[in-house]
């Protein structure tokens, strides 16, 4: 149980001027930056390895702006971006920091590129949904695996101590909130307590916490969660403690594709691009366009709450582009179908209401029939076949979006709206720009936030070390 234990003084083992807690994407960022303006930092992190959410996600970063994207001549600027993260979250999250995520999104990208030896390539091909324009970075291997060891080798090479198998259980504070310290747990008991000046939260959000979740999301309380099992809502319980504020505690990144049992991630590349869900009972219930955050919730409404992926040898040539689907593929997660006899067969339901179905999409296709859920199928990007693919999914949990309040410097701020002294939040630890509840998530907010406010409270807090500004109060 983390808590937060009031001190003056207190007697620490060490001292470190700025301490992140987390070794995801947000800390190790909020690490290269702090490092980059001055400040001596140290990472802690629970892992024996980092690893995070960060691992586990296909890695994909929305940046604007940005020198990958002009190479394609793709027209992207802060207000194009921050305009579909708006018309996403319907301008139910901070205006201020949906601007200045959108606006460092690139910086940080060239930033890293530039000085960390990071490696982008833009996708390209299809747009993900809610996304006017191609904006989606990612490591060239396409995997957040691939992500996080290129950022722990960055941090490795600058000298950055990441003390792993550390996991924080206290924070140590003075009356007034300020940060002194931390204290650590090792895996064989012992504990130890480290001095800070600036504590950087990057400890994600509640996702593996189940009580945490029934009580903010309880529409996902009996849910899969897809997310890492460490992440347990220590930033927030921390923060209540504190004083701090948090804000859209019921929003959270979905998935409406995760194939079962094998417990792979399907990309929704295929939906984009022309593959369809499928209910048990043969029929479609959805728009798959909108969001696959929001068709987590929809999937799970459906009887068993499973669906289909039905697609086409086009689309799982693309697909075998994403590592997570060519592990699923590999793994046998992916079925084939030679005709829509044998669809009917895998799916468990009669030829006719599949035949139905998919004379339907030629329907709306030519603009004879309306899809009843206002998807748009096009020529160019439709189901084609046989023979199909198939894949049974269910709806999981990915992340909490909800968290600590902060301003645009990444500090965490209190229910008046006063920053903390020395407190700084980032990536899912804070509240992200999803908006409300599932269906404000635009496709990368996630790591958008890692991003962008790791590399603002990594450069906010070391410039509360560098200026002094901690002056200890009794
Ligand atoms: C399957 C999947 C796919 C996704 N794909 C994408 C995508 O393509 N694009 C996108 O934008 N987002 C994606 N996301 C969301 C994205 O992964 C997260 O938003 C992002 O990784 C959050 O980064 P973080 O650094 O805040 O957290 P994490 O990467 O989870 O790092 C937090 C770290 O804190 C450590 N920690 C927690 N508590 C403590 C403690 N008390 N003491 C010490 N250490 C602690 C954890 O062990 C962990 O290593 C995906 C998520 C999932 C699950």
């Amino acid at each position: 149980m983390s808590q937060v234990i009031r001190c003056c003084n207190g007697q620490f083992d060490i001292s470190v001027p700025v301490v992140i807690i987390g070794a995801g994407a947000a800390g190790l960022i909020a690490g290269l930056a702090a490092h980059d303006n001055g400040a001596q930092v140290l990472i802690v992190e629970r892992d024996a390895n980092p690893s995070g959410s960060t691992a586990l996600s296909s890695g994909l970063i929305p940046a604007c702006n940005t020198r990958w994207q002009a190479l394609s001549k793709v027209v992207d600027n802060v207000e194009i971006f921050s305009q579909d993260v708006r018309r996403k979250n319907k301008g139910q999250a901070d205006e201020r920091l949906v601007h200045r995520s959108c606006l460092v999104s690139g910086e940080v990208l060239h930033w890293l590129a530039d000085n960390y030896g990071q490696n982008f390539d833009l996708i390209e091909g299809f747009l993900y949904p809610g996304h006017s324009v191609h904006r989606m970075h990612c490591h060239p291997k396409r995997t957040g695996k691939a992500l996080i060891d290129s950022l722990v080798t960055a941090v490795d090479k600058v000298g950055i101590d990441v003390m792993t198998s550390a996991t924080v259980t206290d924070i140590f504070a003075s009356e007034n909130s300020e940060i002194r310290g931390i204290r650590i747990l090792r895996p064989d008991g012992s504990t130890e307590d480290i001095g800070c000046e600036s504590l950087i939260l990057a400890c994600n959000g509640f996702g593996g916490n189940s009580g945490m979740v029934s009580k903010y999301i309880p529409e996902m309380a009996d849910a899969m969660y897809f997310g890492h099992q460490g992440n347990l809502g220590d930033a927030v319980n921390w923060g209540l403690e504190l004083g701090a504020a948090v804000e859209n505690m019921a929003a959270y990144q979905g998935h409406g594709s995760v194939a079962i049992p094998h417990g792979a991630l399907i990309t929704w590349a295929i939906m984009m691009e022309g593959g369809i869900q499928l209910n048990s009972s043969g029929s479609r219930f959805s728009n798959e366009h909108e969001g696959y955050s929001e068709q987590s919730i929809k999937v799970l409404q459906q009887p068993g709450g499973i669906a289909w992926n039905i697609y086409d040898e086009r689309l799982h040539q693309l697909a075998l582009e994403f590592d997570d689907y060519k592990l699923a593929f590999e793994n046998g997660a992916i079925r084939y179908f030679v005709s829509i006899d044998e669809l009917a067969d895998g799916i468990g339901v009669s030829s006719k209401i599949i035949a139905n179905s998919i004379d339907d999409i030629m329907a709306f296709r030519t603009g004879k029939k309306c899809c009843p859920f206002g998807r748009k199928f096009q020529e160019t990007s439709t189901l084609d076949g046989p023979p199909y693919y198939g894949v049974k999914v269910t709806g999981a949990l990915f992340h909490t979006q909800g968290g600590l309040a902060v301003d645009t410097e990444a500090r965490v701020l209190r229910k008046n709206n006063s920053a903390l002294p020395n407190l700084f939040a980032a990536g899912g630890a804070a509240v992200g720009v999803s908006g409300k509840g599932v269906e404000g998530y635009l496709s990368g907010n996630g790591l958008l936030m890692a991003v962008s406010l790791g590399y603002l409270a990594g450069r906010a807090a070391a410039n509360v070390v560098n200026e002094g500004l901690n002056e200890k109060t009794p």
